[in-house]
């Protein structure tokens, strides 16, 4: 009996060296835990933070969460004030002991072009975090999390450098693809509505007008004014339909559908991708549903 309790101890010590072995990551969300996973393949072990269809704005940070980025060896977040606008990203490093901006807490925007917010003219503060709504930016992205590996783990480098090459290939396959997609849209037809103004690096690449309910996610939402001043402009704009974020609360799309007469041609991915089986459950299926989406509601 004692012999059989020994070899179990003995087994139970392996498996759990074994495990301390593996190199393991952490994604705030599921779009750059996607990326990651994609550049990673399955060697590496990934805890996602914020779940599928949450808004990564503004997260309640559970204790397995705390305790994965303890013993995380790198750590990919968004950057550009996506996490730490309302400071919950903050508070889990500080409680689990790490550094933002280190060798191992690396920010997956670092190399975009920065997009301020309406009243944020060079103000980090106030710069808008949806960089990977832009597929190039997205290989930008690709390419920060795929050095950040590297440097962490050098003795995969050949895999990390390999995966990242047919990924982006893919993803600049679609960029191509879907460059002049909206040149069949007269221009006063070019209008984006979504809840949040999530979609200002992907106007900017598709050459559309961006309107909103609310700029960001922290604000609040839905307010009278807001409201208001989105009823005010699609008044006096030829608008043909409006969209919905997966990961919003729809009350007030649908509320200012209902006073404009306006339908809601479908559902867009911001914040999150598609939980797995829907049209948009990776970074790629996402930005190709929400191009082909926001398209044919302009017609
Ligand atoms: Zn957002």
């Amino acid at each position: 009996m004692v012999a059989i309790a020994l070899m179990f101890i003995i087994l139970l010590g392996a498996c759990q060296n074994k495990q301390k072995q593996s190199f393991e990551v952490v994604t705030t969300n599921s779009i750059l835990y996607d990326i990651t996973k994609n550049i990673a393949g399955d060697q590496v072990k990934i805890h996602n933070i914020v779940p599928i269809g949450q808004d990564p704005h503004e997260y309640e940070v559970k204790p397995k969460d705390i305790e994965a980025i303890s013993k995380s060896d790198l750590i990919i977040y968004n950057g550009l004030n996506l996490e730490t606008g309302n400071g919950w990203f903050n508070n889990a490093l500080k409680q689990a002991n790490k550094k933002i901006n280190s060798k191992e807490v690396v920010a997956a925007s670092q190399s975009v072009e920065k997009i301020y917010l309406e009243n944020g003219k060079n103000d980090d503060k106030k710069v808008d975090p949806h960089a990977w709504l832009s597929i190039d930016n997205g290989v930008k992205y690709a390419k920060t999390i795929a050095n950040a590996l590297i440097e962490k783990d050098p003795k995969h480098k050949s895999i990390y450098e390999q995966n990242l090459k047919t990924y982006t290939k893919k993803l600049e396959q679609l960029s191509n693809q879907y460059k002049n997609k909206f040149n069949d849209i007269d221009d006063k037809h070019k209008i984006l509505i979504t809840s949040e103004g999530a979609f200002k690096y992907f106007s900017r690449d598709y050459h559309l007008n961006h309107q909103y309910i609310w700029e960001i996610n922290t604000e609040k939402q839905g307010t009278p004014e807001q409201m208001k001043r989105i009823i005010d402009y699609i008044k006096h704009h030829d608008v043909k339909s409006l969209y919905v974020e997966s990961s919003v609360d729809k009350r007030s799309m649908n509320a200012l559908s209902e006073q404009t007469h306006l339908p809601i041609h479908g559902e867009v991915y911001t914040d999150s991708i598609g939980k797995k089986g829907t049209k948009a459950d990776s970074y790629y299926n996402m930005m190709k549903h929400n191009i082909t989406v926001i398209h044919d509601g302009m017609k």
